[in-house]
C-alpha cells in the first residue's frame, strides 16, 4: 500500500534528529523514563514527529508506570497500523505510524480503558502540540 509520506532514507536523516531516525525508521526504542512526554499531563494533540500526521490525543493517555507514554486508544483506528513483531524473543504488535510507516512503539492488551489496550509509544516518535 502507498504511503502518502514516502521520502528516502536520506531525506528521513534530513528530516529527523538521530534519535528520531532511530527509533521512527529503525524501530528503536528509547530509554524507559527518558522521553519528553513520559509525565506531559498537558491538554493537546500528538503528532507523528516524521509526518505530522495527528496520532494520539491527551485524553487518552494515562500513567502506565513503564516510562513510556501511553494511551488508550489512537485519534483515529485509521491513524495507525498493527504488524505482528517477532524481534527480540517476544511475540508483540508494533504500532506504526499509516502515513509515513513510522515505527511509533507496541500496543498491549493489559491497558485500563473500555477497549484493553495500553499503545506504549515512544516520545521521540511524537511531537506534542499543546491545545490553544
Ligand atoms: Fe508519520
Amino acid at each position: 500500500m502507498a504511503r502518502k509520506a514516502e521520502l528516502t532514507e536520506e531525506q528521513w536523516r534530513e528530516r529527523l534528529t538521530p534519535a528520531q531516525y532511530e527509533v521512527l525508521r529503525r524501530a528503536g526504542t528509547e530509554p524507559p523514563g527518558t522521553g519528553e512526554y513520559v509525565y506531559n499531563k498537558a491538554d493537546g494533540s500528538y503528532r507523528c514527529a516524521g509526518c505530522g500526521e495527528m496520532l494520539f490525543s491527551s485524553g487518552t493517555k494515562f500513567e502506565s508506570g513503564t516510562g513510556w507514554p501511553s494511551f488508550t486508544e489512537p485519534e483515529t483506528a485509521a491513524a495507525v497500523e498493527l504488524k505482528s513483531d517477532v524481534a527480540h524473543g517476544m511475540t508483540r504488535t508494533e504500532v506504526l505510524c499509516r502515513n509515513c510507516g513510522g515505527h511509533l512503539g507496541h500496543v498491549f492488551p493489559d491497558g485500563p480503558g473500555p477497549e484493553g489496550q495500553r499503545y506504549c509509544i515512544n516520545s521521540l516518535s511524537l511531537d506534542f502540540e499543546p491545545t490553544p
